[in-house]
C-alpha cells in the first residue's frame, strides 16, 4: 500500500475514533449553542447560518421587516416581550436581527471606511452576535433611533431593562464594559440567552465575556439544565466569591454520573442556594421573579 494513501486511512480511522469527543462541544463555543460566545476574540465561521423564522413583531421601518429573522426559540421569546410591554402600553420596534456574515462584512468595510479602523461600533465579520440569529437591535414609538441616551429615557426602555431577562433576553453592551466587550454601549442591542441564563446574568451585572469565563468551569450538565437561582447563585459564589467561592467548588464535586445523580445535585444545590420568598419547586419549574 502507497504510504500516502495509508495515512490518509489512519486519518479517518483517528477522526471517527475522536467524532465522539468532538461532538460534545462546549455549551459556549458551538455555533448553534444559544449560549454560544460571541465577540472579536470568539468568531462564528462564515457559513454559519441557523435555522431562522420571522418574528411576528412591529419593525421600525416597513422596510426593515425583511431584516428582523430570528432563531424559531429566540423569535417566540420577542413575540412573548413584545405582548407584555404592549400589554403596559409600550410599543417596542424590531430594526434589525438576523445578518449573514457577507452583509456584516460589507457593514464593517463600509463603516470603516467612514470613520477609520478604531470604530468600536460595528462588529467585524464573523464577531457579530446577528449572525446568531440570537440578537435583536430594538427602538420603541417614543424614540425611533439607535442612540443610547434617548433609548434609555423612553419608558419603554425603562421597562425593557427591568423585564427583558424573564423572556430569554440581555442587554449586551452596557456602560463601563467596552474593555471586556470590545463594543461601546448599545442601548437597543438584546441578545436571547435563554430565561435561566438571562436571568442569572442580569441579577449578577456583569458583561457576558466574563460569565462565559468562569462558568466554562461548572459541568456541562448544570449549564444546560441549571435554573435561575441556581445559575446566579453559583456564579456568585464563583465570581464574587460571598462564599469564599464555596457554593461553587461544592457544585464541581457533586455526583454527576447518572441522569438521576445529576438531578438530584441540581435539586440539592439549587435547595443550599434558594433566595427568600421563592420556593425550590418554582426555582426548578424555571420560572424566574423580579430579584
Ligand atoms: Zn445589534
Amino acid at each position: 500500500m502507497k504510504k500516502g494513501l495509508c495515512a490518509a486511512i489512519l486519518a479517518v480511522m483517528l477522526c471517527s475514533l475522536l467524532a465522539p469527543a468532538f461532538a460534545e462541544t462546549d455549551a459556549f463555543d458551538a455555533d448553534d449553542s444559544i449560549l454560544r460566545l460571541v465577540n472579536k476574540q470568539h468568531k462564528i465561521t462564515a457559513k454559519y447560518k441557523p435555522e431562522l423564522v420571522k418574528p411576528n413583531v412591529p419593525t421600525n421601518r416597513k422596510d426593515q421587516a425583511e431584516y428582523i429573522y430570528m432563531r424559531p426559540e429566540a423569535a417566540e421569546a420577542l413575540e412573548k416581550m413584545f405582548a407584555a410591554a404592549k400589554k403596559k402600553g409600550y410599543n417596542l420596534l424590531a430594526v434589525s436581527g438576523y445578518r449573514s456574515y457577507q452583509t456584516q462584512k460589507a457593514n464593517y468595510e463600509r463603516k470603516v471606511k467612514e470613520t477609520g479602523p478604531s470604530q468600536s461600533t460595528v462588529a467585524p465579520p464573523g464577531a457579530s452576535e446577528h449572525q446568531l440569529g440570537l440578537a435583536m437591535d430594538l427602538v420603541c414609538e417614543s424614540y425611533r433611533n439607535l442612540y443610547t441616551k434617548y433609548l434609555l429615557e423612553t419608558e419603554e426602555f425603562q421597562w425593557l431593562y427591568k423585564n427583558c431577562y424573564k423572556y430569554g433576553f440581555v442587554v449586551r453592551y452596557q456602560t463601563g464594559w467596552y474593555r471586556i466587550t470590545g463594543f461601546s454601549v448599545e442601548a437597543w442591542h438584546f441578545r436571547y440567552l435563554g430565561v435561566a441564563h438571562a436571568a442569572a446574568l442580569t441579577w449578577l451585572n456583569v458583561p457576558y465575556e466574563t460569565y462565559v469565563e468562569k462558568a466554562r468551569e461548572l459541568p456541562d450538565y448544570v449549564i444546560t439544565d441549571g435554573n435561575a437561582y441556581l445559575l446566579y447563585g453559583l456564579m456568585n459564589s464563583g465570581l464574587n466569591l460571598v462564599d469564599d467561592g464555596k457554593a461553587f467548588n461544592e457544585m464541581l464535586e457533586m455526583p454527576a454520573k447518572t441522569k438521576k445523580q445529576r438531578q438530584a445535585s441540581i435539586k440539592a444545590m439549587t435547595k443550599k442556594l434558594l433566595p427568600e420568598g421563592v420556593t425550590l419547586k418554582y426555582a426548578l419549574s424555571g420560572k424566574v421573579k423580579v430579584k
